[in-house]
């Protein structure tokens, strides 16, 4: 069986791992030696994902085509999956919904599902006013495409503010969300298999730092029925999505016990690492399987563990986070995942940690360990 994958960064990886093991060959589209590359030795293409002629000579080698990334061409998608010779999963339709974050919303709200307010706005101050009005302070203020890791999110604290913000906005379409009073962000992974049947994975807590996210704590530490809610909301949202494959659905736990959707992703989630060591079957596997239309069984979103995964970030100097997969090997529960990119930048995702244990206390003892640095550790 053959599939092909559209970005070759981390993702892209642990896909390609989940699908060596079931014989299942995969090229990838993306720049040379990216993170996926590097694991198989078939005849990858190098250039870029959302160049319309690199994704069609992809298609031209293979009989499945999927993405890693939501910011790819989606017209060039929809010819190829006109044409019906190579299935595109999830289908283009329902990535070109997802990649503009203000059309997901309007989606969204229109199948009756929770989530912030949302207004479209172009790039004028007297716009962005009007919208912070409704709205109220503070607002964020996003882009509706190509964003990730928040780059394309500005917090709008005041009226006064936005005169210089407007000089820092990328030249992208814009939208105004209402600032969620969160008590905690939740996130659900969620399988949808060719035949639109909809298996979820347990509720996650993800906790962003300078909006990337930090930890995962697997399960939630909320209440049981929160997290049936929270799973229940996210079934419901990818049921109206088209096309086979797994999403990361990313919630607000209000204050006021409400969950909104914060946004989708249709392709496996950072949320998700931690089920290739705490879930029976992996967001990764589970992916494969989904979209060549291999068995799923219903428990193969089970978690066998409690566990933590840590994402692990570039510092100031090219090694600096070695330090840190350091500790973590010396950690018991401790798996250290690292991605193979060539070049270490501060805040890049350069690998994971997933921490398990028999309890939360002991994922958390093990995690307090893992992040002592070594100066304190002789102290
Ligand atoms: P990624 O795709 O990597 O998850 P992104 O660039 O699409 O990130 P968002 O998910 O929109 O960014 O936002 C990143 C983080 O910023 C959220 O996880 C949350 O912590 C915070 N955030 C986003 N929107 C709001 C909001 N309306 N109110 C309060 N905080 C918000
Ligand atoms: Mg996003
Ligand atoms: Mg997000």
């Amino acid at each position: 069986m053959d599939s092909r994958t559209i970005g070759g960064g981390q993702l892209g990886r642990m896909l390609v791992e989940a699908a060596n093991r079931l014989n299942i060959k995969t090229i990838i589209l993306d720049a040379p030696f990216s993170p996926a590359k590097q694991i198989n030795s078939l005849q990858h293409i190098d250039g870029s994902f959302s160049d319309p002629s690199a994704i069609k000579t992809l298609s031209s080698k293979c009989h499945i085509l999927t993405t890693e990334i939501e910011h790819v061409d989606t017209q060039i998608l929809g010819e190829i999956e006109k044409e019906g010779k190579v299935e595109v999963h999830p289908s283009s339709e329902t990535i070109k919904i997802i990649q503009d974050k203000f059309t997901q919303k309007e989606h969204l709200t229109s199948k009756g599902l929770p989530t912030t307010q949302s207004i479209p706005v172009q790039r004028s101050r007297h716009e962005i006013l009007t919208a912070g009005e409704q709205l109220g302070y503070p607002c964020m203020l996003k882009s509706r495409t190509l964003s990730y890791d928040g780059r394309g999110n500005f917090v709008v604290s005041s009226a006064e503010s936005v005169t210089e913000i407007i000089k820092t906005l990328p030249d992208q379409p814009l939208y105004v969300e209402k600032w969620a009073e969160f008590e905690k962000e939740l996130a659900v992974v969620v399988i949808r298999t060719t035949q639109g049947n909809i298996i979820s994975y347990p509720t996650v807590e993800t906790i962003h730092q300078s909006n990337i996210c930090h930890l995962v704590y697997a399960p939630a530490r909320v209440m049981e029925s929160v997290q049936a809610k929270a799973r229940i909301i996210a079934e419901k949202a990818i049921s109206t999505f088209n096309g086979a494959g797994v999403f990361g659905v990313e919630m607000f736990l209000m204050k006021s016990g409400d969950i909104l959707i914060n946004e989708i992703a249709p392709r496996p989630h950072n949320s998700g690492h931690y089920t290739i060591e705490a879930c029976n079957t992996s967001q990764y596997e589970a992916h494969i399987r989904a979209i060549t239309g291999l068995p799923l069984p219903k428990l193969c979103t089970a978690m066998k563990t409690t566990s933590i995964m840590l994402n692990i970030l570039g510092g100031e100097t090219p090694d600096e986070h070695h330090q840190i997969c350091r500790k973590a090997l010396e950690t018991p529960g401790a798996t250290v995942h690292l991605y193979g990119k060539l070049e270490s930048r501060k805040s890049r995702k350069m690998g994971h940690v997933t921490i398990v244990g028999s309890s939360m206390s002991e994922c958390d003892y093990r995690l307090a360990n893992i992040l002592t640095s070594n100066a304190d550790s002789m102290t």
